[in-house]
């Protein structure tokens, strides 16, 4: 069976055929994978900046973007059934007695640092022809979104970067009040910051909850990523013709701030705008860069005197899971080109050299294995 491989040691990446995996406990499934998408992580760990192959091996398969349908299940399994499509989960849990987190079942708040990741760290990951694992790591997702289910894990990150949003805004009166029945107001507006697929499926989210949303982004308007952001009802902004402040002044008071692209200047510039009781959620994990200067009085001021909050957020859990999934199903009734343009192609697997260590291009590029 073929995989996508890299080998720290040598610094190689490789198509390599390995043995197939077997269900070998009673709560395993195995899935046949049929997609597998391409993301900035897999990017670096191709350029061997992140990553870690499991213990004792030398090499480690990637992918952790997927979606597969089940072909063989253990004898426990009860909620999945042969034929079911899958987007399988990508942490697994530490195995201390006292992590809390991992213990309740929110390996994404892992306290020990010692979860491992498919695809990333300590396990082989999806990008190959089939996939073992234990039932609860799968999400099931309805055949009517077959072409575009593999959006569902970069979605996750927006999903649960808003539930946090949604407990944090707890502390004031938040909720919008629109009368049943009254067109829905713009009540919150949201910049996102970098347009690439994190960026324009949490465009879609925030749109979707009545967000009023600009996305900041490098690239000059006219461009295809800019056309989508229109037609969603979002607002493009090219950071090469407005600055953060200008934004601000057009977007209002910034309530949210979502950050997609781990360009930490962008990010720290557009702090300096965030509005009275705005949150700030950091989703993107820079490179090692030199240091650059920031105002930390301007911010520090504005936290204290704005009630503002800086979060991170890194993976998700079921919860997170299953608003990707429900919200996947609403952009494809509302936005059903623009939802299916975020996949700029199809691939086969043997032209993954080209996605994984070649120039970025389009949005979401996916690997097909069906
Ligand atoms: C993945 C997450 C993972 C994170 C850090 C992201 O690309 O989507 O599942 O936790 O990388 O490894």
């Amino acid at each position: 069976m073929k995989a996508v491989a890299v080998a720290p040691g040598t610094r190689e990446l490789r198509l390599i055929e390995q043995e197939a995996p077997r269900v070998t406990a009673p709560s395993h499934v195995k899935l046949r994978m049929l997609d597998v998408g391409v993301c900035g992580t897999d990017r670096e760990i191709c350029a061997f900046q992140y990553g870690t192959p499991p213990r004792g091996a030398d090499h480690l398969v990637i992918g952790h973007e997927s979606l597969g349908e089940v072909i063989e299940i253990g004898s426990a399994v009860s909620r999945l059934k042969l034929g079911d499509l899958v987007v399988p989960m990508v942490r697994r849990p530490c195995s201390h007695d006292d992590c809390a987190a991992c213990r309740a079942g929110r390996q994404d708040f892992c306290f020990t640092g010692d979860f491992a990741e498919r695809g990333i760290t300590n396990l082989h990951g999806f990008m190959t022809e089939l996939v073992v694992d234990d039932e609860r790591y799968m999400r099931v997702v309805d055949p009517a979104l077959r072409d575009i289910a593999v959006l569902v894990e970069p979605l996750t990150i927006a999903e649960k970067g808003l539930i946090q949003v949604d407990h944090v805004q707890q502390r004031l009166p938040w909720a919008c009040d629109f009368a049943p029945g009254t067109p829905r107001k713009i009540c919150h507006r949201a910049v996102v910051i970098g347009a690439g697929p994190v960026g324009l499926l949490g465009a879609m989210a925030l749109v979707a909850r009545g967000f009023d949303t600009s996305v900041y982004s490098r690239e000059l308007a006219p461009n295809p990523k800019a056309d989508l952001v229109a037609a969603i009802g979002a607002h493009y902004f090219s950071a090469q013709e407005t600055s953060p402040e200008q934004l601000a002044e057009q977007v209002g008071n910034v309530d949210l701030v979502y950050e997609a692209t781990g360009a930490s200047a962008v990010a720290f510039e557009m702090m300096k705008v965030l509005g009275t009781n705005g949150v700030f959620v950091f989703t993107g994990v820079p490179g090692r860069k030199a240091p650059i200067e920031v105002d930390t009085d301007v911010i520090m001021r504005n936290l204290v005197l704005k009630n503002q909050v800086v979060l991170g957020t890194v993976n998700a859990g079921v919860e997170a899971f299953e608003a990707a999934i429900r919200d996947l199903t609403l952009f494809q009734q509302r936005w059903p080109s623009e939802v299916r343009a975020l996949i700029t192609a199809r691939h086969p697997v043997e032209a993954h050299r080209d996605l994984l260590v070649g120039a970025p291009q389009g949005i979401k590029n996916v690997l097909s294995f069906a």
